[in-house]
């Protein structure tokens, strides 16, 4: 009944776009090109958020699906005197979980240029224990940029300026036992699951039972992705997004997730009974859990003014916010619940 193929496809093709928050474009245009096809209605608002809208049966209230399209990266902060590259942080990551990674400095005459994060002391055989013992923090890394540049004239003639976005290698790997291997399955495997249920809904010529909107927002990583343009006859705001397995915690990479509380205070107690009601029904495997270091499109929305019941649901990511690992099955659970409610 479920096509993971074209979940996989839909995957492996964003995690391949460069979307560091600030930087989404192409991957908007990606997503709104896929609308296109679908034929769905849809729009986009000044900041860049996508809302594609199904009319349903009872056309009186709608449910908000919302996923996040952009990612972690970095910025340049400096040009260093060497021709290196100085860098600051988008979102929030530990710096380790980048070291040595390959990256793309993306110009804004739109040109880019490869390169690849190390500390400022790189070489064990030069720096001895001063290379281990050297605090991880952002000033002590900087880009090696692979051009023959030696100063920082030579860095600003290829084009380079302070302010360039930087985007990292995700290293997208689908091993045979069907573990999806990348950085930013957060929250790219969330967006391929929106886009494979609109794809179920217009292959199957489904109608929902009452108004869907799949929201796309671009600001997730820095707190305000969903905090605007949500339809305003949204009762319902469900933001999906990656849950959290790991020590002590009860989510998996094969389950869909979801949330009772985060950093910000509990979820909607009635609607997550409803939820876990549609999934017992449905035969579709989950967990609840609770998240204590996270913030979601969800709370963004209700801090902006929303007045609706929300949750949380999503695929597992293990070690998120580094390269990060989930399973088929997890996607496959979040886009039958999706599709469940839809159909409820
Ligand atoms: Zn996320």
């Amino acid at each position: 009944m479920y096509n993971k193929e074209i979940i996989k496809k839909y995957l492996i093709d964003l995690l391949q776009i460069p979307s560091p928050t600030g930087y989404t474009s192409k991957i908007s245009n990606y997503i709104i090109k896929e609308l296109e096809d679908m034929d769905i209605k849809h729009k986009v608002s000044n900041k860049g958020i996508i809302v594609a809208s199904i009319e349903g049966n009872d056309n009186t209230y709608s449910t908000t699906f919302s996923a996040h399209i952009d990612t972690l990266g970095a910025i340049v902060k400096e040009i260093k005197s060497t021709g290196r590259l100085g860098i600051n942080q988008i979102g929030g990551y530990m710096m380790n979980s980048i070291e040595g990674e390959n990256c793309i400095i993306h110009t804004r005459d739109k040109k880019s240029y490869e390169g690849t994060v190390q500390t400022i002391k790189p070489s064990i055989h030069i720096h001895g224990n001063e290379a281990k013992d050297l605090p991880r923090d952002c000033k002590n890394y900087e880009i090696i940029i692979d051009e023959e540049v030696f100063s920082k004239e030579d860095v600003k003639n290829i084009g380079i300026e302070v302010g360039d976005i930087i985007s990292f290698d995700t290293r997208v790997k689908i091993t045979n036992s069907e573990f999806i291997k990348s950085r930013y399955l957060d929250d790219k495997a969330s967006v391929a699951a929106m886009l494979y249920v609109m794809k179920f809904i217009t292959l199957n010529n489904i109608k929902p039972n009452h108004n869907i909107n799949f929201l796309f927002s671009n600001y997730e990583e820095v707190g305000h992705g969903s905090s605007t343009f949500i339809p305003k006859d949204t009762k319902n705001f469900i933001a999906v997004d990656m849950g959290c397995p790991g020590d002590g915690q009860n989510s998996t990479e094969f389950d869909v997730c979801i949330c009772t509380k985060d950093s910000n205070g509990p979820y909607d107690y009635e609607f997550i009974d409803y939820l876990i009601k549609i999934c017992k029904a449905n035969n579709i495997n989950y967990k609840l859990d609770i998240y204590p270091n996270y913030g979601s499109d969800a709370t963004a929305a209700l801090k902006s003014g929303l007045d609706a019941k929300f949750a949380l649901i999503g695929p597992g990511v293990f070690a998120s916010h580094g390269y990060e690992r989930t399973h088929i099955k997890s996607i496959i659970e979040t886009t039958k619940l999706i599709i469940s409610y839809i159909n409820n």
